[in-house]
C-alpha cells in the first residue's frame, strides 16, 4: 500500500514554525517512503476558517519546499460525514444529548466534589421519550456523542478499557477509554467538531500514517475506537513533541508569533526554518541542511524527544549565516538580480561577501559600499590620516593580479612600520566605512584602482 500522509491544519491563521514541524515531519516521511502527501484543510469551523488563510498556508508550504499531491477541504465533504453519522446512529453508538454547557459544567463540579473523574456520566442515555419530547418542544436541539466502547454490557458502568498503539515517535502508547468523556461529534447546529471528519477522511483518503503533535495523543485513543466503529483498520500514528518559546509558552496561530510569514520577512532562508523545525528536539545536531532531500536523510521520527522542545529564534540566524556562507553563486544569482546586483562583477562580489551576511538582502549594503563608497564617513586621528595618505600613495598601478592586496599592504608595512590592526583597521574604515566585513583582499579588486583612490580621506 502506498504510504499516505496528510497535514491537516484549520485555516484559522498563518502557520508558525511549530505547524511547519508537523508539515515537514509528514513531508519527509513521505519522501523517505516514496509516499503521497495530502494537504487537508480542517475547515468545519466555518466561522473561524478563511480561504485567505488556506491560501497563505499553501504559499508557506511551497516556500518551504512542500508540494502536496492533492489539496482537500473538509467543508466540501460534509455529505460524506453525514453518511458516516447515519452508520453510527444505526449501530447505536451515536446518541443525542440535550445538556447546556452550564448544566454540564455543574455536573462536572458535582462529580469532582464526590471524588469522581470529571467525565460525562452518560445521563442522556437514561432520558425517557417524554423528557426528550419536552426538550424538543422547548426548542432545544441535540448535540451528538459517540459512545466509547468502554463497558461490557451497561454503558453506565464503564470499565478500564485500554487502547494500545505503537507510536512512530513515542513507542508503546496506551489510553484508557474509561478515563474519557464520550466525545461530541456533532454540535446542536449540525456542524461537525474535528474528531469525526478527521477519521472519516483518513479512511476515505487511504491515509496510512497520521503524524501530528503530541497534543493529540488522547484524541488518538478516541479516534482508534471510531475507526473501529466505522469498520476500518486504524492507521499508524506518530505524535511528535511540540515547540515552545524560550520562556516555555506554546506557539499559537492566532498571535502570529514566529509565523512562517514573519520569518520570511526577516530574511530567514526556507532551509534554515525547515532545518530547525525538524531537527530541534531530536537527537540529531541542528545544522543547516541544503535542501529537503538532505534533511530527509537526517530525519528519523523515533529520534524525537518526548518532552516539549524550547526553540530559540536566534538559532535561525546561526543557520541562516551558515547557508549564506556556502550558497553557490548560481543559487543566489536570480535573487541578487532582483536586488539590483548584476553584471560581470556580481559573481566575485557574491563570493567575497557571502561569508559575512546574516541574510541575503544584506548583500545590498555591501554592493552600495563597493559601487558608491562608504555610506558613513569614518573619523580619523591626524596620525591615521597621515598614515592613510602615505598608504594610498603606495597603491600599485593596474593591471592588478590576485596578490594586489598582499603586495600593497607589504609595501605599506615596509614604508610605515605599521602592522596588524593599526595597519588594517584604518584601511578597512577608509575603504568600507565599517570596522568589520569581508576580506579586503577580495574587496579591493572589486573597487579597482580608481575606486580605491576615490576613498582616500
Ligand atoms: N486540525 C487538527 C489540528 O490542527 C488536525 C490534527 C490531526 O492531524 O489530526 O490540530
Amino acid at each position: 500500500m502506498t504510504v499516505t500522509v496528510r497535514f491537516a491544519p484549520s485555516p484559522t491563521g498563518r502557520i508558525h514554525i511549530g505547524n511547519a514541524r508537523t508539515a515537514l515531519f509528514n513531508w519527509l516521511f513521505a519522501v523517505n517512503n516514496k509516499g503521497r502527501f495530502i494537504q487537508r484543510f480542517d475547515d468545519t469551523d466555518i466561522a473561524r476558517s478563511k480561504q485567505e488563510f488556506a491560501d497563505s498556508i499553501l504559499y508557506d508550504l511551497h516556500w518551504l519546499g512542500v508540494f502536496p499531491d492533492v489539496t482537500e477541504y473538509q467543508s466540501r465533504r460534509v455529505e460524506i460525514y453525514d453518511a458516516a453519522v447515519e452508520r453510527l446512529k444505526a449501530a447505536r453508538v451515536l446518541y443525542a444529548c440535550y445538556e447546556t454547557p452550564e448544566e454540564l459544567d455543574l455536573r462536572r463540579k458535582v462529580r469532582r466534589t464526590r471524588g469522581q473523574p470529571p467525565v460525562y456520566g452518560r445521563e442522556a442515555l437514561t432520558l425517557t421519550p417524554e423528557q426528550v419530547a419536552e426538550y424538543e418542544s422547548d426548542g432545544r436541539r441535540p448535540h451528538w456523542r459517540f459512545l466509547l466502547p468502554n463497558f461490557t454490557s451497561d454503558p453506565l458502568q464503564p470499565e478500564r478499557t485500554e487502547v494500545h498503539w505503537n507510536d512512530l515517535v513515542r513507542g508503546e502508547e496506551t489510553v484508557d477509554l474509561a478515563s474519557l468523556s464520550d466525545p461530541v461529534l456533532l454540535r446542536e447546529d449540525g456542524t461537525y467538531l474535528y474528531t469525526l471528519p478527521s477519521v472519516v477522511d483518513d479512511i476515505e483518503m487511504g491515509v496510512t500514517h497520521v503524524i501530528r503533535g503530541d497534543d493529540h495523543v488522547t484524541n488518538t485513543g478516541v479516534q482508534i475506537a471510531l475507526f473501529q466503529a466505522l469498520g476500518a483498520e486504524p492507521p499508524v500514528f506518530g505524535h511528535h513533541n511540540l515547540l515552545t518559546t524560550v520562556s516555555g509558552e506554546g506557539l499559537s496561530k492566532r498571535t502570529g508569533a514566529l509565523s512562517i510569514e514573519s520569518l520570511r520577512g526577516d530574511g530567514i532562508e526556507p532551509m534554515a526554518v525547515a532545518s530547525l523545525a525538524v531537527l530541534v528536539g531530536t537527537s540529531e545536531n541542528v545544522t543547516a541542511a541544503h535542501d529537503l532531500s538532505e534533511l530527509a536523510r537526517h530525519f528519523d521520527p523515533a529520534a524525537t524527544s518526548k518532552s516539549a522542545s524550547k526553540f530559540d529564534p536566534d538559532e535561525l540566524f546561526v543557520l541562516n549565516r551558515a547557508l549564506m556562507h556556502h550558497m553557490p553563486f548560481e543559487e543566489a544569482r536570480d535573487r541578487l538580480i532582483v536586488l539590483g546586483i548584476s553584471g560581470d562583477k556580481a559573481e566575485s562580489f557574491w563570493l567575497a561577501v557571502r561569508g559575512n551576511l546574516d541574510r541575503l538582502s544584506d548583500a545590498v549594503a555591501w554592493w552600495r559600499i563597493l559601487s558608491d563608497g562608504p555610506q558613513e564617513a569614518a573619523e580619523f586621528s591626524g596620525e591615521d590620516r597621515d598614515f592613510l595618505h602615505q598608504a594610498f600613495d603606495l597603491l600599485p598601478e593596474e593591471p592588478w593580479n590576485g596578490t594586489v592586496w598582499k603586495d600593497w599592504t607589504g609595501k605599506i608595512r615596509e614604508a610605515t612600520g605599521r602592522k596588524g590592526k593599526p595597519l588594517f583597521m584604518p584601511l578597512r574604515l577608509a575603504l568600507t566605512g565599517r570596522s568589520s566585513g569581508p576580506e579586503l583582499a577580495d574587496l579591493l579588486p572589486l573597487m579597482g584602482r580608481e575606486g580605491t583612490l576615490a576613498r582616500r580621506p
